[in-house]
């Protein structure tokens, strides 16, 4: 097992895997920018190292800072969280030439699935079902009238390297195809450096069901169940649920071992999440996270697991220990992301903290690196505290969420708590019918 790790983040995931470290007896390396001079991961690592100015790409995307800081402190390995370098391979290969440990797949599974179209044609090749949709890239706009016409409009035009739904375009008919090609093209040049799209049915109402994966050295594989995130606004996840409202246990266990056993073929190692649509009783594949996902607790309480703890010792070379039939399912858990934005404009809203109270009690759980006084810097992502809560149904964890958000008091800068309290007081909510497409429509409506 490692002595010492570097953990690669800020925020509440950074004081996440502090907490799995301290839990094994790992001493823990935290990085910071200058902004983040008093925030909690800080204050609670053993070390801490600064590794640059506020912006993330001279702080925390600054891998020869990062790596410095590593060597200084004689750290082992380095847990990159989620976001800045987590899913970039080439820090990956640079981490495990520097003779550290990557706490995360391979550089080349991070690689092939970083394209999404390698993913997908690799994928299908694993006998994983798709999206209907083109062949791999799009050589030209004819080729994509040509598929489009084939699968039916609408349909989406995405980036190979697409992410945080940005190169992503509708054509809802054949008049709207070549606008979309080119704004889709135009912006994942700009946003990514690299145009490659590709085709893809546009659902209609679908659902974002997505599964949890880990995986050892060994090519054991298993899967932690399904995570519902439907709930989404301009493709960012606002609330997640475990298990999914609209899947039985077998739908689950089949989409669960084609998942395991494309994924076992593959060698894959250590977290991973497969992204579904489901629409109809069909699971289609769309991309794959190589890393630790944001929405982790959910799965963490229905399956009683610590995935980062599990990430950790199975980058450290450990075997899984436990096969398919050991991992069973309890209750249901939800977490809300409560993000410091107006609830009406989502403008985010940086500042100080005047006072912090975090629910608490049975099945509550609360991942959040805030305290009263604390200054929210404007120079990173806006989400500052995820609120989760477990009950052994679904009904009854709606209950303990309404209840905790109403207990959840952060002053000084406005959170989207009181989105959350709408959403989950809503009939449809409540009843769990709903797609992606749902959240959009119930935040454009007065209130
Ligand atoms: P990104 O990596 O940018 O997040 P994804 O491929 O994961 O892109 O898609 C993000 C979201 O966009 C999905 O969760 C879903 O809501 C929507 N989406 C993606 N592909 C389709 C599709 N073919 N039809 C309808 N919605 C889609």
């Amino acid at each position: 097992m490692f002595s010492k790790i570097l953990i690669a983040n800020r925020g509440e995931i950074a004081l996440r895997i502090l907490r799995a470290c301290r839990e094994l007896g790992i001493k823990t390396v935290a990085v910071h920018s200058t902004a983040d001079e008093d925030a909690m991961h800080v204050r609670l690592a053993d070390e801490a190292v600064c590794i640059g100015p506020p912006a993330s790409r001279d702080s925390y995307l600054n891998v020869a800072a990062i790596l410095s800081a590593a060597t200084i402190t004689g750290a082992e390995a380095i847990h990159p969280g989620y976001g800045f370098l987590s899913e970039n391979a080439d820090f990956a290969e640079t981490v495990e030439a520097h003779g550290l440990t990557f706490i995360g797949p391979t550089a080349e599974h991070i690689r092939m699935m970083g394209d999404k179209i390698t993913a997908k044609t690799t994928m299908q090749m694993l006998g994983v079902p798709l999206v209907p949709g083109s062949d791999g890239e799009l050589t030209s706009l004819e080729e994509a009238r040509e598929v489009a016409d084939k699968v039916g409009y609408p349909v989406l035009i995405k980036a190979a390297a697409g992410g945080g739904g940005r190169g992503m375009k509708v054509a809802q008919t054949a008049g709207d195809l070549e606008d979309a090609w080119k704004m889709a093209r135009a912006e994942a040049r700009a946003a990514f450096g690299n145009d490659a799209v590709y085709l893809e049915k546009y659902m209609d109402r679908p659902r974002h069901i997505e599964l949890q994966i880990l995986g050892d050295n060994y090519g054991n594989v298993v899967h932690f169940g399904e995570r519902d995130c439907s709930l989404q606004r301009r493709h960012q996840k606002l609330l997640e649920e475990a298990g999914s409202p609209a899947l039985t246990a077998e739908q689950r266990d089949a989409i669960g071992q084609t998942a395991t056993q494309a994924l076992s073929k593959m060698g894959y190692r250590n977290a991973g999440t497969l992204e579904f649509l489901y629409q109809d009783g069909q699971f289609c594949f769309i991309e794959m996270n190589t890393r630790l996902q944001v929405e982790h607790p959910v799965t963490e309480m229905v399956c009683d697991v610590d995935l980062v703890r599990e990430q950790i010792r199975l980058a450290a070379g450990e075997q899984l220990g436990y096969t398919q039939k050991d991992i069973s399912f309890s209750g249901h858990a939800i977490e809300c992301r409560i993000n410091a934005e107006d609830p009406d404009s989502f403008t985010p809203c940086p500042g100080t903290v005047a006072v912090y109270h975090p629910p608490g009690g049975l099945g509550v759980r609360v991942d959040s690196a805030l305290y009263t006084g604390y200054r929210v810097p404007p120079f990173y992502d806006s989400m500052i505290a995820k609120l989760i809560v477990h009950a052994p149904t679904r009904e009854q964890a709606i209950a303990r969420m309404q209840r905790a958000l109403d207990e959840f008091v952060v002053e000084g800068i406005k959170t989207v708590i009181p989105l959350h309290r709408r959403i989950l007081e809503d009939p449809e909510f409540q009843k769990g019918e709903y797609t992606i497409h749902w959240l959009e429509q119930f935040t454009a409506k007065p209130h």
